[in-house]
């Protein structure tokens, strides 16, 4: 079917093996669907693997000692091109981009190519010296800050995340409100996103919203704006979780199971280009996890003359059940 595209296996991640469901792209087709991309509304940029935490849900196996991070020279080549293909958002991530030296000129370069400029953080890393100058300059941009947060129940939370975790992440968000992110009429957006702590699908989110909402006052004094969840990808540190506690094939069968066809039409690669951390393109940030790009070989931002335009194929795997399970990863 126009529009689909299997990729070979990618050496090495183990994302081909056989994982006990219908090929996504059987799925598609059975439903009488194709997943092709639309118009490029959001750059998502990965800064890079290096994360002070070792999250067992993290699909680029990102923690202390990776040493994959942006270079000065790929952040230039990265707004450069920014610059070339205006975006209406761009989406800064990693990792934990705050560790990257040059995350300042990246926020400052890019600020004025889009209306809105998000940053990814799982709170912890913004923590120490650099905080208060990348708050400043946060909010003099008017970023998005999206931070990860599990769950608001500590031990859960620090059973994905680590020890003591939870109690750094909740320290952090106590410090942004009190500069102004989440806290209404301030124009400083702080957004969650949660991530299951086990082998299963989210809850819905306008009721994890509340509960989330609930919590973090009730408990903390807490703010936020929205809250957004997510399925965990089968993919790195992850899938090798489930496979050594036994959990991947039925995961796998429940991420199947839930294939809803109209979330399809929303899905984020459909709008999205990634950027990996050396500057290459990917369709999303779990097909850049794999290596797996585009077309036949991988493009680097420097010398990209063109967006992909609407009906390019976008590269495909198993693990896009993630995305399409539930209220889908859009
Ligand atoms: S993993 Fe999700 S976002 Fe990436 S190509 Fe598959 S469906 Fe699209």
């Amino acid at each position: 079917m126009a529009g689909i595209r299997e990729i070979s296996p990618v050496s090495g991640t183990g994302a081909n093996e056989a994982s006990g469901v219908e090929p996504f792209a059987g799925t598609l087709s059975r439903h009488g669907l194709s997943l092709a991309r639309d118009r490029v509304h959001t750059l998502q940029v990965n800064t890079g693997y290096l994360c002070n935490l070792r999250c067992r849900h993290c699909h680029l196996e990102a923690g202390p000692g990776r040493e994959e991070i942006m270079s000065r020279e790929t952040m230039e080549a990265v707004v450069a091109f920014a610059r070339r293909f205006p975006v209406q958002a761009i989406d800064i991530t990693g990792g934990a981009p705050e560790l990257v030296p040059g995350l300042p000129f990246l926020i400052e370069g890019f600020a004025p190519l889009a209306p809105r400029l998000m940053l990814r953080t799982n709170l912890s890393a913004i923590n120490g010296a650099a905080r208060e100058p990348l708050l400043s300059l946060c909010a003099a941009h008017r970023v998005v800050l999206v931070a990860s947060l599990p769950s608001t129940n500590p031990s859960q939370a620090d059973a994905q995340r680590g020890a003591g975790a939870t109690e750094s992440a909740i320290a952090v968000l106590k410090i942004l409100n009190a500069a102004g992110y989440g806290v209404e009429g301030t124009g400083l957006e702080l957004d969650l996103v949660s991530n299951p702590v086990g082998a299963f699908l989210p809850a819905p989110q306008d009721s994890a919203e509340r509960k989330f909402r609930q919590d973090l006052l009730r408990r903390w004094g807490i703010a936020f704006n929205h809250l957004y969840t997510f399925a965990n990808v089968p993919l790195g540190r992850f899938r090798t979780w489930l496979l050594r506690t036994g959990n991947y094939e039925r995961y796998m069968k429940t991420l199947a199971d839930g294939f809803n066809p109209s979330a399809v039409d929303r899905l984020m690669c459909r709008t999205l280009l990634s950027v990996s951390w050396d500057g290459y393109l990917y369709d999303c940030d779990f097909n850049l996890a794999v290596g797996r790009p585009p077309g036949e070989r991988r493009a680097h931002v420097s010398e990209v003359r063109e967006l992909p335009p609407p009906g390019s194929p976008i590269a495909i795997g198993d693990y896009c059940y993630a995305c399409t399970a539930g209220s889908g990863f859009t």
